[in-house]
């Protein structure tokens, strides 16, 4: 995914390593450079100003290194910076004192949701807990009977409405469901709901409703990790529609220049939890922002 960025990023950096000293004049040509690659990357521009004022800022006055040649100096701070951005520490999923937690997921339709619910369960499970998957999105006829598949593939009991009941109300099955997990003794209730293609305001209404009432201890905002700049503006739909508490970046094995991980947790405040990267049930990972930095910087 972040081919191109790297590339650029490296070649970026690599001029100043042939420098002796560096001039302000060779450090902003370098955040010249640095600028355009995250633009070509898709970062969304307010990112991309607040990224380069901080990397000037701190390189112009970078203390003179023992350890460190200019060069260096530059890029652990490029490096820094960029592990800033994507959230500093790994953050952890918020557990409830008193099970079951509740984990409700949100997003475009097309985003990943229900197989990252399949993901998410199978990580639960090998964590050493006993997940429930519930199935609210009564829209998509396909969803419910998605949701079970994925379910059964990672071992996991599916909370769904009966079938013949007609569409049914999902706030209601998401009630019912947690009732049933506190009687089963399921620790963790993953919570899959309706997506549309584009953002609107009766998704957001559904979602805010199911919202209150389940009380989650997380909303995870799922958003495709290749729809660029348009990740932004969906992130900041469902902030003021729904709110959420964390990010899943998927897809992050496609071949999209990236801007989205990049933007996503410094335009919403909400951090990065989770990565996926294909559609295996296995491919999924905890986010680290440091690890994903330096990928990046290559
Ligand atoms: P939902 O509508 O949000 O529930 O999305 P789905 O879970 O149905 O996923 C939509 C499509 O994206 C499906 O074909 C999935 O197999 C695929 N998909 C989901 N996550 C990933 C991922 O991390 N990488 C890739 N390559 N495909 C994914």
């Amino acid at each position: 995914m972040f081919d191109t960025l790297s590339d650029r990023l490296t070649a970026a950096l690599q001029t100043l390593t042939r420098k002796g000293k560096l001039s302000d004049a060779d450090i902003d040509a370098t955040a010249r450079e640095i600028r355009i690659a995250l633009l070509e990357a898709d970062v969304a521009l307010g990112v991309v100003k607040t990224f380069i004022a901080r990397i000037k800022e701190r390189a112009k006055g970078a203390e003179v290194s023992q350890a460190l040649n200019p060069a260096q100096q530059v890029i652990k701070i490029v490096n820094e910076e960029l592990v800033g951005i994507l959230g500093g520490e790994t953050r952890r999923l918020n557990l409830a004192k008193t099970p079951p937690t509740v984990i409700m997921l949100a997003g475009l339709q097309g985003a990943g949701k229900t197989t990252l619910a399949g993901k998410l369960a199978l990580w639960l499970k090998k964590q050493g807990h006993a997940p429930m998957l519930v199935a609210c999105d009564l829209q998509r006829p396909n969803a419910v009977t998605q949701l079970q598949v994925v379910g059964e593939r990672a071992g996991v009991v599916t909370f769904a409405p009966e079938p013949g009941n007609g569409v049914g109300d999902p706030v209601d099955v998401a009630r019912r469901a947690i009732a049933e997990a506190k009687h089963a003794q399921h620790d963790v209730v993953v919570v899959d709901t309706a997506g549309r293609l584009g953002v609107d305001e009766e998704l957001m209404k559904q979602a805010a409703d199911i919202r209150d009432a389940v009380e989650p201890d997380e909303v995870l905002f799922v958003v495709d990790a290749m729809i660029g700049q348009d990740a932004v503006t969906t992130a900041e739909a469902f902030r003021d529609g729904v709110g959420f508490s964390g990010v899943v970046l998927t897809k992050l094995d496609g071949d999209a220049r990236g801007g989205a991980a990049l933007s996503v947790r410094e335009v919403t405040g909400q951090p990065i939890l989770f990565a996926s990267n294909g559609e295996k049930l296995e491919d999924f990972d905890t986010f680290h922002p440091d690890r994903m930095a330096s990928r990046i910087l290559g």
